[in-house]
């Protein structure tokens, strides 16, 4: 059976800027839409700077030598001109990628490579792992500019910086003069050209470059606000609402929730560096925040830190929470901060492969089983128990969800063969996700296919950690999978260890603390080293995980 969205419409043949901006010179309000949340009278730009800054910025790119098409790779935490950087690269016709701020010079140089990135822009803090990572694949420090938190660049004091390797230029030397920015590419012709390449290792393998295109960001914006509008008094609702951004732009769901759908509805957003859980519920009291856009481990912090309740909340209308499982039990203590019932917590599901989501539950209504909502406008499911996709299950039974849907990407950035082995041979997405789908048309996400472990909401793909344990002298062999520790999914290692290896718990303490020193934070084995006689896999070599996670259901709880 084929679960169809209740809603249907024309998607507007548009590309993203005109769709935010309406078009290079149309009037635009000058009222604040990125604030900072640290200095919030002195630092904000709007709506018309924000397209400003872009077109200057794209003038100069295209100045500097970017070609359509080209790469241009952002490592930096959330600052004010983090969308501009976006919508620049974009209206110059090249392909925005940002990078986790976090990474180590390893991940970096990776995506710096696969991406094929022409120019990197870097804050300052993260300069030393930037040029490492541009050392180790061949670019240029000429090619290498400094960013900063918005702030230096509002007050003018934005500097060069002297290396050993040579000057990094700051970035505001590619903004072109207002006069001068005009050479910029509006790109409405090519509507299907890739805008943007979010990281992502999909249903296997390592992390992959998903090229979204203009028709995608257009739709997949389009669709969250049809199913946003199905409330009473959505235009009184939209002109109150202010949003807080402290989840990670380099990542799908805040770039599209924060960088497209709040300029688009011009709601004001908040901007913090990165997430703050005390600095969260000042700035949620102190600029009477209305929507909050949280992961799991926010929620679960937020309904059971002690400190939540010393500060006034009052203004929260809309609590919505997406990229990994929750629980309803934790919703409903959440729930309890709002204890004339106004607040119901929603969840939404998406993946970086359909730009940003694909179900939310609806806002007119009142979720009180942890569903991720309904289909949204213009996209299909189905629900099938094979790999193949072949075999669909029976109305209320578990499968894994395939989908159709004008959010759905092109593909993974130069891999055909990734790409392919993403969708069926009729052209159904396969997710890798495992849900239900009861009599009301709800989605329940009950379980994961695919090898992806979610830590924060960030990304972890087993088959990097696998191919990095495999250097270390006392592996033989290794598979890693997620495990559940208090709510929170943690990466574990099963370890073979080499003949002459001991497997005692120092040897495992050093695995981990080897593995720790070569990835970023989330990716770390927070959920223990184990050894393991052998690796269970198929006769092609498969690492057969379903059979790890139950030996690792039936083992004491991580710690
Ligand atoms: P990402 O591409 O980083 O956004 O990760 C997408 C994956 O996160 C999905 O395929 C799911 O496995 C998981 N995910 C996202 N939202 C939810 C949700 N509401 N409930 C359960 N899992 C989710």
């Amino acid at each position: 059976m084929v679960f169809q969205s209740r809603w249907s419409f024309p998607i507007p043949k548009v590309s993203l800027p005109t769709f935010i901006f309406d078009s290079p010179t149309a009037d635009l309000p000058t009222t604040p839409a990125f604030i900072s949340a640290r200095e919030p009278e002195k630092h904000f730009i709007s709506i018309a700077d924000y397209r400003l800054y872009a077109q200057r910025l794209a003038s100069g790119l295209l100045r500097s030598g970017l070609k359509p098409g080209d790469r241009v790779l952002l490592f930096s935490g959330n600052t004010l001109y983090f969308p501009t950087v976006i919508m620049g690269v974009i209206m110059a016709g090249g392909i925005f990628t940002g990078a986790n701020p976090g990474y180590v010079a390893r991940e970096l140089a990776y995506q710096l490579k696969d991406s094929g990135a022409r120019f990197m822009i870097c804050t300052e803090g993260s300069l030393e792992t930037g040029m490492e990572a541009a050392k180790q694949v061949g670019l240029p420090v000429s090619s290498i500019f400094l960013f900063d938190d918005g702030v230096a660049t509002i007050e003018g004091r934005a500097v060069e910086k002297e290396t050993p390797q040579g000057t990094i230029r700051h970035w505001t030397t590619l903004l072109d003069s207002e006069d001068k920015g005009r050479a910029y590419h509006w790109p409405d012709d090519d509507l299907d050209a890739v805008v943007t390449l979010n990281y992502s290792s999909g249903t296997t393998g390592v992390a992959k470059g998903v090229m979204i295109t203009h028709k995608n960001y257009v739709a997949n914006c389009l669709q969250q606000i049809h199913i946003g509008k199905q409330i009473d008094n959505y235009e009184a609702k939209r002109q109150r609402q202010r949003g807080l951004c402290f989840l990670p732009l380099f990542h799908a769901m805040s770039q599209a929730v924060f960088a497209v759908n709040a300029p688009v509805q011009r709601v004001p957003v908040y901007m913090m560096p990165k997430f703050d859980f005390l600095e969260m519920l000042q700035c949620v009291q102190k600029y009477r925040i209305t929507d909050l856009t949280l992961v799991p481990p926010v929620v679960v912090a937020m309904a059971k830190h002690p400190a939540t309740k010393k500060f006034d909340l009052s203004s929260v209308e809309r609590v919505g929470s997406g990229a990994a499982p929750l629980g309803r039990e934790i919703c409903e203590e959440l729930e309890k901060l709002w204890p004339d019932g106004r607040v119901n917590v929603k969840q939404g599901w998406g993946m970086t492969e359909v730009t940003c989501a694909v179900t939310t539950y609806d806002p007119s209504k009142i979720d009180k089983k942890s569903s991720v909502g309904e289909l949204l406008a213009n996209c299909q499911a189905k629900i099938v128990r094979d790999d193949e996709g072949k075999v669909e299950a029976k109305p209320g039974e578990r499968g894994e969800v395939l989908l159709k849907g004008p959010n759905v990407m092109k593909g993974y950035w130069g891999k055909e063969q990734a790409t392919k082995e993403a969708f069926t041979s009729d052209g159904w997405y396969k997710t890798g996700d495992v849900c239900y789908v009861d009599e009301e048309g709800h989605f329940f996400i009950v379980d994961r296919k695919k090898e992806l472990i979610k830590v924060k909401g960030l990304q972890v793909a087993p088959a990097e950690l696998e191919a990095l344990l495999l250097d270390h002298p006392d592996v033989q062999d290794a598979a890693v999978i997620g495990v559940t520790a208090n709510g929170e999914e943690l990466p574990r290692a099963y370890i073979v260890p080499q003949a002459q290896t001991k497997p005692t718990p120092e040897v495992a303490e050093n695995i981990k603390r080897w593995l720790a020193e070569r990835v970023s934070k989330a990716k770390r084995l927070e959920g223990g080293v184990h050894f393991i006689d052998a690796i269970p896999k198929n006769p092609s070599g498969k690492i057969l995980r379903k059979k790890l996670r139950e030996r690792a259901a039936a083992e004491p709880k991580a710690k």
